[in-house]
């Protein structure tokens, strides 16, 4: 047997016994067609991230964000789920799981049929006044968008996984951004974690609950570089709870992992839910 068999047997009798915590990265989401900024493919990304910071104090920074991001959205809103998310989906079903983490805010997890996700950074899909907290759904704000920016059709070049494209100044001078709908001026913001913004304390608890009651942790497709997701493979190597990491290409938790496959993630977890999840094939995965 190669090492690749050997650490894939092993990843089944891991996975297979059930009570694994599932942390996800955008490495997962890749095949989906949303690429991984920090992956083998992270050169790509052209512009930093916004931060916080920016999007609340810069007029001119949120304006330049939500061009991008318009653009982004149609693509974002487009992917569908791959065979790794369905995979985890069977997983779950077959009662593996005792938890999934995504660091995604693209929905795909629930998209492919898992339930009870836990979305570390939050959903691209909603959008949140800063004002009056009120939610509302992204595709309404992208109507009222659309709207408001007759003839907005600058070529999307490139996509990055907080739903933002490349577009040059000039295109951004001329965008037009809305405000909340319900309050009628509070500042919109997607419900997502930014770059110097703090998830959610009691979000992190539940995770790091999670974390401490499984019997493994499986991370998926996560080079595990912002501590935001480090910190739970930290958490449960302290413990002496095993880590599995599949994912292509090195990570920062490799050196407290048992158990680590650099493949890519599809067609590994679509194998991995064949041996450990059999029963009969749910319809979201024919
Ligand atoms: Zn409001």
């Amino acid at each position: 047997m190669d090492t690749v068999t050997e650490t894939f047997d092993a990843l089944t009798r891991l996975v297979g016994a059930g009570d694994v915590v599932v942390l996800s990265g955008a490495g997962l989401s890749t095949e989906s067609g949303i690429p991984d900024y920090r992956g083998p493919s992270g050169a790509a990304r052209r512009h930093t991230p916004m931060t916080y910071q920016a999007f609340t104090r810069d007029p001119h920074a949120r304006r330049r964000y939500w061009a991008r991001s318009h653009l982004g959205w149609r693509m974002i809103a487009r992917a569908a789920p791959n065979d790794g998310h369905l995979a985890v989906a069977r997983l779950q079903r077959a009662g593996l799981l005792g938890g999934i983490i995504t660091q995604n805010v693209d929905g795909l997890h629930t998209a492919a049929g898992a339930t009870g996700v836990i979305e570390l950074h939050g959903r691209l899909d909603e959008v949140t006044c800063l004002d009056c907290g009120n939610l509302t759904s992204r595709d309404e704000l992208h109507r009222r968008l659309t709207e408001a920016n007759p003839g907005f059709d600058a070529r999307v070049a490139h996509v990055n996984p907080d739903g933002d494209v490349d577009l040059p100044d000039e295109a951004v001078t001329g965008f037009r951004t809305v405000d909340c709908g319900i309050c009628g001026a509070g500042m919109l913001k997607p419900d997502v974690v930014f770059f110097g913004e703090t998830v959610p304390a009691p979000r992190v608890a539940d995770c790091f609950a999670h974390v401490e009651r499984a019997r493994a942790l499986l991370v998926l497709g996560s080079s595990l570089t912002v501590m935001s997701g480090r910190r739970f493979v930290l958490r449960a190597a302290k413990l002496g709870i095993p880590v599995a990491i599949v994912n292509q290409g090195p990570t920062r938790g490799d050196g407290y992992a048992s158990l680590t496959l650099d493949a890519p993630l599809g067609a590994t977890l679509t194998a991995l839910a064949d041996r450990v999840a059999a029963g009969p094939v749910p319809a979201a995965a024919v």
